[in-house]
């Protein structure tokens, strides 16, 4: 029996126009589930949900602490559910379970948690002014929500990236429609319901199921979506901008990366290693953040180069669901196919590979981790995204030159310096153009911190106070007191 999802559309479970999407497990190639085709016309009805909740519904009387409480309720029942979420979105991706429920679900709680005390701090300013023709004025600022938000998700970190559009959007007083990916679903209705059982006012939080092309492109036009937060490629953020872009919509994008990890000879040489390790590994190397650009210094480099190679050797993979795997398939065919023709390209393009290489599985989408050493940082595996287990280690020589390797990139999301160092380490972290950088430590998340890129990596920042104050708009109001 495969499982039947709907939309979740006004506090309510809706079939929609009866055209279903296929959900294939990637271990074993099989059918497990199928969710429902959206259309304009379910947009329309979930938009209209949303909507009426800022024109005067419940949702739009609750002042910032009882949003807040309804957060922390919310957070309460993600808490008692976490194993069964971090589980779904596994299982969809065939990512190791244990991953989600270390790192997302706990990620996850946390920024409910921290939106929930937003929600009574999103203050105004009283400005002093010059007053108006010769009187005086008194000019104050209110944070109001934005309006209806269209979030639309990836499938790589479902429910974690949800929760960081829906905490702080909520915070603000916004609602929400949600347009998960069309590979997973799942954990984003299992949300709603539990918002529903939090208390939410049905229509603040609706997910309509489908494609980007059909569900988001109609999200991204719709007059009533003051707002579309995007998390995905930069293909489609691209895209996005050009349909929401010239409705004069908010729009913020949250796009891909080509992370570098720069290895100094003065680094501690296990903990660089490790880290680099979980940069390339974890979740597949399907993380927008991926240390995928390693660049090492000259006199580092072979002992490096040999180290991650055996560490990509050592990841135990095969069906996540089984004890001791480390690695599961990547989470759809044409992932499958891109990461194997970006590992074709190195060899092409002339890199040394260290350890893995193209993969045919008999069954399951299975990529084996693999390392390139002597690559330059022109070549398609430094420079493009491939979102899959794969390393490029480029040889630097000097701290200049790391630097101008580091920044010559069309993304700017995240990178990590390794070294003993700490006044270089500062010097170099401010000098690389990226959003967020690491010091010995690979792209820390953490509930409190803003996220985000520059260049081709995106345009506004999630997460943290900077999250929740992206979702409203600053309004001045001035009074002119008599004299
Ligand atoms: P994708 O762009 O294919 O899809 C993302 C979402 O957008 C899906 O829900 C999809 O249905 C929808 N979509 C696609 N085309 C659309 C369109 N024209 N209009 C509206 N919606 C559309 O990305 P993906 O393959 O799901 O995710 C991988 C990408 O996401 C990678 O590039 C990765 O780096 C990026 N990502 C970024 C972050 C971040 O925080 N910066 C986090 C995770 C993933």
């Amino acid at each position: 029996m495969t499982q039947h999802l709907n939309h979740f559309i006004a506090g309510k479970s809706v079939e929609g126009s009866g055209a279903r999407i296929e959900l294939i497990d990637p271990v074993t190639e099989q059918v497990y589930a199928s969710s429902a085709r959206g259309t304009a016309a379910d947009v329309e009805r979930a938009v209209a949900a949303a909507h009426a909740q800022l024109e005067g519904g419940a949702w739009s009387q609750l002042d910032g602490a009882q949003r807040g409480r309804l957060l922390t309720k919310l957070a309460d029942l993600v808490e008692r559910d976490s194993e069964q979420l971090a589980d779904m979105d596994a299982n969809a991706i065939g990512r190791s379970p244990m991953e989600p429920r270390r790192m997302d679900l706990p990620n996850a709680i946390a920024n409910l948690r921290a939106a929930a005390g937003w929600a009574n701090q999103l203050e105004g300013r009283t400005i002093p002014t010059g007053g108006y023709f010769g009187s005086k004025t008194l000019s104050y600022t209110v944070r109001e929500p934005v309006g209806v938000v269209g979030a639309i998700v990836p499938w790589n970190s479902p429910l974690m990236i949800t929760v960081w559009k829906l905490a702080a959007l909520l915070a603000a007083g916004c609602t929400v429609v949600i347009k998960p990916s069309e590979e997973t679903p799942q954990s984003a209705l299992h949300l709603a319901a539990l918002a529903q059982e939090a208390g939410f006012p049905d229509g603040v939080i609706n997910v309509v199921t489908g494609y980007g092309a059909e569900v988001g492109k109609a999200l991204c036009e719709h007059p009533q979506v003051a707002k579309i937060s995007f998390t995905g490629s930069p293909e489609a953020g691209r895209e996005i901008q050009r349909t929401a872009g010239v409705l004069f919509k908010q729009v913020a994008l949250e796009l891909g990366g080509k992370s570098p990890q720069i290895v100094f000879d003065d680094a501690s040489f296990e903990d660089a290693v490790r880290g680099c390790a979980l940069g390339l590994f974890a979740n597949q190397g399907q993380v927008c953040a991926a240390g995928s650009r390693i660049l090492v210094q000259r006199n580092l480099a072979e002992r490096f180069g040999a180290a991650l190679a055996e560490a990509a050797q050592a990841v135990q993979v095969g069906d996540p669901r089984e004890d001791g795997v480390q690695m599961g398939p990547v989470a759809k065919k044409t992932q499958f196919e891109r990461v194997n023709r970006y590992i074709q390209l190195g060899i092409d393009q002339g890199a040394t590979l260290a350890a893995g290489g193209v993969s045919t599985p008999e069954r399951g989408w299975f990529v084996r981790p693999t390392i390139f050493t002597n690559a330059r940082n022109d070549m398609a595996i430094a420079q493009e995204e491939i979102f899959g287990p794969v390393g490029t280690l480029i040889v630097f020589d000097t701290e200049a030159e790391a630097i101008a390797l580091a920044n010559d990139s069309a993304y700017g999301l995240a990178a990590t310096v390794w070294t003993g160092n700490l006044v270089r380490a500062h010097r170099v972290a401010a000098a690389i153009k990226a959003g967020a950088v690491g010091i010995n430590c690979w792209s820390p998340l953490d509930a409190n911190l803003p996220w985000g890129g520059v260049k081709t990596s995106g345009i506004g920042r999630e997460g943290g106070f900077s999250g929740a104050l992206a979702y409203t708009e600053e309004k001045v109001i001035t009074v002119l007191l008599p004299s």
